[in-house]
């Protein structure tokens, strides 16, 4: 337990931006388990939209009908032994959500500025009370820009690409080479798109991972964290 989780009461929001297999979701994790508080995987809500996309077997370029998807989708968010599950109509569909078609669909989706005009929205509901580590690609560019402590968390390409393989041995269906393929196509698009491309911002905390603990990771975070006069100083505020 760190002096962080104890004493500090006000809005907190840490953003952790970066590209896929980086590491942000265990990172997110463990940082939120430390200081006692919430994190929210943005990635999961782009999957859920394109998780719902496909159930439907919808065309994602036809507007009227990501429009009519997008109007009764209300994804849910809860937690569950530190982590986060997302529900739609009722439904846990977390488990249905990593696989390489929704993935890459996620990708293309995030492209839109529908869908992200509609994320943008939820993502700032959810962070409206603080405490809360938000990990994604456009956290502390875009949703959060006044958030307490901005990090890009990167890591080698090739360890990235392990990392991906290895979370996706399980469901078994990808080589090595599919899935740098994969993420390389998914890191372009992500970087290049117009809207909330993937970027370093100079505000931003810069964490390489390769080769680093995950709690080496988040003891260099909690080593950015200001401390609590800086943060009155600032008039920090999540959004
Ligand atoms: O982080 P994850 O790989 O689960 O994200 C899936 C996709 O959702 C990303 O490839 C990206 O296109 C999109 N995304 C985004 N903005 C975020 C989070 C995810 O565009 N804040």
């Amino acid at each position: 337990m760190t002096s962080h989780a104890m004493d500090d009461t006000r809005p907190l929001v840490i953003t952790i931006d970066g590209p896929s297999g980086a590491g942000k979701t265990t990172v997110s994790r463990r940082l939120a388990d430390r200081l006692g508080c919430r994190y929210v995987d943005t990635g999961a809500l782009y999957r859920a939209v394109a998780w719902r996309v496909d159930a439907a077997g919808a065309d994602y370029r036809d507007a009227q009908a990501l429009k009519r998807l997008l109007a009764e989708l209300k994804p849910a968010v809860s937690w569950k032994e530190g982590c986060m599950r997302i529900h739609i109509g009722g439904r846990d569909v977390t488990d249905g959500l990593r696989s390489p078609k929704i993935s890459m669909l996620a990708s293309r989706l995030s492209a839109l500025p529908l869908v992200r005009a509609y994320l943008l929205d939820l993502q700032r509901a959810l962070g409206r009370r603080g405490r809360v580590v938000f990990e994604g690609r456009d956290m502390g560019t875009v949703v959060f820009p006044r958030a307490t402590l901005k990090i890009f968390l990167d890591a080698s390409p090739d360890a990235r690409a392990r990392r991906r393989y290895r979370e996706l041995a399980a469901a078994g269906n990808q080589s090595l080479e599919e899935v740098r393929r994969d993420m390389q196509q998914r890191d372009r698009n992500d970087s290049t798109r117009d809207l909330a491309p993937l970027k370093k911002a100079p505000d931003m905390l810069y964490i390489d991972s390769t080769g680093l603990s995950v709690d080496e990771v988040v003891d260099r975070i909690l080593a950015g964290l200001p401390r609590r006069g800086d943060l009155a100083r600032r008039g920090n505020g999540p959004a």
